[in-house]
């Protein structure tokens, strides 16, 4: 459950809760942030990121694990959307998840290559899921690393990208979320992010 994934700088403040001690940057960037490994389908959150394909009518990967979790009627809904462009976000009733809603997005496929182009993208699924959140009120969400699968965007540029367009999100809207999962589901992966987030989401 979501109570049990501790914020970022929770994970690097082990004295905060000891008797007499006082937390001094509550509402910092660092408290909105998490680090998750696992699967992203137990999540209970406001909205989970599907990694789909432009179909959205499902495929391997993270977009099969959160169909078979959602059940039928996600693929139903997915398929009364009509497709999602590369970069682009549709989001849709969670239906069997614990989350309620789930915003498909379509990341680049990248093969190894890290252009212009696909930078742009990746940095497009993660503003125009957040946009979206915004637009639905909602203040919980989970990404799983967009694009790094089966798409073939390698992890390390992946990561920055993810982490320094949620970062730049969270600034300018400071109100709206109240949480970011980072859901990773590799060892490889977890290593990155964590090395990243100390960086970019210090202790203050
Ligand atoms: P893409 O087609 O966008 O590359 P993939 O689903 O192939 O998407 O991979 C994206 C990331 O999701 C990879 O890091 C993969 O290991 C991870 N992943 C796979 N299953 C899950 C899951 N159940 N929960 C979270 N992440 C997952």
């Amino acid at each position: 459950s979501l109570d049990k994934i501790s914020t970022w700088g929770e994970e690097n403040r082990p004295n905060e809760k000891e008797e007499g001690s006082e937390q001094t940057d509550g509402g910092g960037l660092s408290d909105k942030v998490s680090l998750y490994k696992g699967d992203i389908t137990v999540l209970e959150v406001d909205a989970i990121v599907n990694a789909a394909n432009s179909s959205l009518l499902g495929g391997g990967g993270v977009d099969g694990c959160i169909h078979k979790a959602a059940g039928s009627c996600l693929y139903d809904e997915c398929h009364s959307l009509n497709g999602c462009e590369t970069g682009k976000a549709k989001i849709t009733s969670g239906y069997d998840l614990p989350a309620k809603y789930v915003i498909h997005t379509v990341g680049p496929v990248a093969r190894g290559h890290v252009g212009p182009t696909e930078t742009d993208d990746l940095t497009s699924c993660y503003q125009n899921s957040l946009r979206l959140m915004k637009e639905h009120d909602l203040s919980t969400v989970a990404f799983p690393c967009i694009s790094t699968g089966i798409y073939g965007f390698p992890n390390e540029p992946a990561a920055d990208i993810a982490l320094k367009t949620v970062k730049s999100w969270i600034e300018e809207n400071p109100d709206k979320i109240t949480r970011v999962i980072f859901c990773v589901f590799l060892e490889n992966d977890f290593a990155i992010y964590k090395k990243k987030m100390s960086e970019m989401f210090p202790d203050n």
